[in-house]
C-alpha cells in the first residue's frame, strides 16, 4: 500500500482536497495596513478577565487599522467544554462593546465568509489537510496505548533524555502500511501524528511583536494533530484555521509561546505563510511580596461578573485594562480628557513583556474620574441599571425619588473639580443615604459622625441655636454669610487665620459649626456642597432632621 492509498484507507469519507479550501477562503480584499486577528476562547468556564484583556487587544488592533475582528469558538476539546461558556463569551463581548466582524453569533448562528467560525463545525477541513499530509508521507498513525506511552516516558526519565515521541521512540513512525493495515482491521483507534522534520540542532529564528527577536529549537516531536475523535488538536487547528481565514496577526496568550516551535513547523509542513504573532503577558496580582497569576479560584476580581456585580462602568473596566496594556494611556487620557478611549492608538510593541500587574486600587481611580466626567443623568441612567439588577432596595427609591436623585447626583458636577466620590455603583448607597428618610432613619446615634474635638452636647448647642435663626433662602454666599455670624456670636472664629493666630479665645472655627450643621442633617462629615444638600432637602426636611438631631 503506497500514502497515498493509506491516506484513502484512514479518511475514505473525505472527498474534498486542500484546494477546495485554498479556493474558497480567498484573499481578503481589505487596505494594505488593516489586520486580521481574532480572539479564540475555548469554552471551558466562564469568562476571565483575562480573557477579556486578550479581546480587547484584538479589538482595538483590527478596529484602529480598519481590518477584521474574528471570534472564534476553540471546541475541540469536547469533554471539557461547559454549557452556557459560549453564550457568556458573545454576551461579555456585547456587554464590552466589543464588535466583532466575524464569528459564532449564538446558538447555530454566525456571521462572516470564512466560516464556520466554531471548531467542531471544521472536522472535514482538519481531515481533508490531514489526509492530504498522510499522502504525502508527512503524517502517520499512531496505535500506541496510553500504557505503552507511559512505558515510553518512564525510560526516558531513567535515562535522562527529553520525554516525548519522536526519533527512535516513535515507535508507529516507521509502521509499515500493512501493519497499519491490520491494525484499523482489528478495530484499533488511531491517532495522528506528524512526521516532523525537525532536528533540534538548528535553531529558528522568530520576531515576536511583542517579545521581540526569540530563537528555539525545531521542534522534532511528532506531535499529534488529529485526536482519536477525529477532532483536531489546538496546534493543528491553529496553523490551518488562521492560515485559511487569513489571519494577519495572531494576537495570543503567552502560555501558547512554547508551542511555537510546533506552529512554526506546521506551517511550514502544510505550505502555509505563517502569520505575525504577538505573545501577550499573563495578568499577575501582587500578593505580599509576590506576584502571582490572577486565581480564579482565589480572587473574585479574576471573574468578568465580578466587575458588573460591584457595578464598575463598562468603561471603566476597559480604560483600565488599557492602562495594563500600554503604560502610555494613563498620560494620553490626562492629555485628551474628553475623547473616547477608541482613539487611543494602542502598540503592541510598547506592551510590557513581562507579567501585566492587576492592581484593583488603580481599577478604583480610573473609575472615579470616569463616573466624575458622566453628567448626572448619565450617572441616574446607569445607577438604574445596576440596581434594577443587584439592588432591589436602590432601586425602588431610585425610582421614587428620581427628581430629587438625578439633583443629588449632580451636586458639585459642573465646576473645575467635579466630586469624585462614586467609583462603582456599590459604593452609592452608602454615599447617598442621608438623602432618604427610609434608610437614614434605620441609623441610631452610633452612626453619627461629628467634627473632630466636637462633643456631642455642643453640637446639640449649636443646632439648637441654628433651628432659630435658618433660612433657606438667598444663594451660597448669603447662607455662608449668615452661618459664618452665628458661628461669631456662638464664639467660634470666622475663619482659619484668625482661629489659628489667637486659638484660646475661640471654640473652634467656623468650619466647625458647618460640620455640625452638616452631620446633624446627613450624619456625615464629609459630603458633598452642604447648601446644595439643604436645597434639595427643602427646609421642612432639614428642619425635621435638626430636631431629630437634638433627640437623639
Ligand atoms: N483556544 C485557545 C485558548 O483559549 C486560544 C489561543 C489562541 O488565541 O490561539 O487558550
Amino acid at each position: 500500500m503506497s500514502n497515498e492509498e493509506l491516506g484513502e484507507f484512514l479518511f475514505p469519507k473525505i472527498e474534498k482536497t486542500p484546494k477546495y479550501y485554498l479556493e474558497n477562503y480567498p484573499k481578503r480584499e481589505i487596505k494594505k495596513q488593516s489586520k486580521v486577528v481574532r480572539y479564540a476562547p475555548s469554552p471551558t468556564g466562564f469568562q476571565h478577565i483575562g480573557g477579556v484583556f486578550a479581546a480587547l487587544i484584538n479589538e482595538r488592533i483590527a478596529s484602529q487599522s480598519e481590518g477584521v475582528f474574528i471570534l472564534r469558538i476553540e471546541d475541540t476539546d469536547q469533554k471539557r467544554e461547559v454549557e452556557g461558556a459560549i453564550y457568556d463569551t458573545i454576551e461579555t463581548m456585547k456587554h464590552f462593546g466589543m464588535d466583532f466582524n466575524e464569528g459564532v453569533t449564538g446558538e447555530g448562528e454566525e456571521i462572516g465568509g470564512y466560516g464556520p467560525y466554531k471548531q467542531s463545525l471544521r472536522k472535514e477541513i482538519y481531515q481533508t489537510f490531514a489526509k492530504d499530509l498522510v499522502k504525502k508521507g508527512l503524517a502517520y498513525p499512531c496505535f500506541c496505548t496510553q500504557e505503552e506511552l507511559n512505558e515510553v516516558r518512564e525510560k526516558q526519565t531513567s535515562i535522562k533524555v527529553t520525554p516525548g515521541y519522536y526519533g527512535e521512540y516513535a515507535k508507529c513512525r516507521n509502521l509499515s502500511l500493512d501493519d497499519i493495515k491490520s491494525h484499523i482491521e482489528k478495530g484499533h483507534n488511531f491517532i495522528l501524528r506528524l512526521k516532523s522534520p525537525g532536528d533540534i540542532e538548528n535553531r529558528v529564528e522568530f520576531h515576536d511583536l511583542i517579545k521581540g527577536d526569540i530563537s528555539f529549537p525545531e521542534n522534532n516531536q511528532d506531535i499529534v494533530i488529529i485526536k482519536s475523535d477525529g477532532l483536531p488538536t489546538y496546534h493543528f487547528a491553529h496553523a490551518i484555521d488562521d492560515y485559511l481565514m487569513k489571519t494577519t496577526h495572531v494576537i495570543r496568550g503567552e502560555e501558547w509561546l512554547s508551542s511555537l516551535p510546533i506552529h512554526v513547523q506546521l506551517f511550514q509542513v502544510l505550505g502555509f505563510d505563517a502569520p505575525n504573532f504577538a505573545h501577550i503577558p499573563t495578568i499577575m496580582k501582587q500578593d505580599g511580596d509576590a506576584k502571582r497569576k490572577l486565581s480564579k479560584r482565589k480572587d473574585p476580581e479574576s471573574a468578568v461578573s465580578y466587575y458588573k456585580e460591584q457595578g464598575y462602568p463598562v468603561e471603566s473596566v476597559t480604560e483600565y485594562l488599557l492602562n495594563i496594556i500600554n503604560s502610555n494611556f494613563e498620560q494620553w487620557r490626562e492629555e485628551n480628557p474628553d475623547i473616547s478611549y477608541k482613539e487611543f492608538p494602542v502598540s503592541l510593541e510598547k506592551m510590557s513583556k513581562s507579567g501585566a500587574l492587576f492592581d484593583i486600587i488603580k481599577l478604583n481611580d480610573v473609575s472615579k474620574n470616569i463616573i466624575a466626567k458622566m453628567n448626572s443623568d448619565k450617572v441616574y441612567d446607569l445607577y438604574i441599571e445596576w440596581t434594577k439588577e443587584f439592588d432591589k432596595e436602590s432601586y425602588d427609591l431610585a425610582v421614587k425619588y428620581e427628581e430629587k436623585l438625578r439633583k443629588v447626583f449632580n451636586i458639585d458636577k459642573e465646576g473645575t473639580k467635579p466630586r469624585k466620590d462614586f467609583e462603582k455603583w456599590s459604593d452609592v448607597k452608602e454615599k447617598i443615604f442621608y438623602f432618604f428618610d427610609e434608610l437614614f432613619y434605620l441609623k441610631g446615634i452610633e452612626d453619627v459622625e461629628l467634627p473632630k474635638n466636637m462633643n456631642l452636647d455642643e453640637a446639640k448647642n449649636i443646632v439648637e441655636e441654628y433651628i432659630k435663626i435658618f433660612d433657606i433662602n438667598g444663594d451660597n454666599n448669603i447662607w455662608f454669610e449668615n452661618l459664618k455670624s452665628f458661628a461669631l456670636k456662638l464664639g467660634y472664629a470666622g475663619d482659619r487665620k484668625t482661629f489659628k493666630k489667637d486659638p484660646e479665645n475661640y471654640k473652634g472655627m467656623v468650619s466647625d459649626v458647618a460640620g455640625v450643621i452638616r452631620s446633624s442633617i446627613t450624619h456625615r462629615t464629609n459630603t458633598p456642597d452642604l447648601y446644595t444638600i439643604i436645597q434639595i432637602m427643602g427646609k421642612e426636611k432639614v428642619e425635621e432632621r435638626f430636631k431629630r438631631f437634638l433627640n437623639l
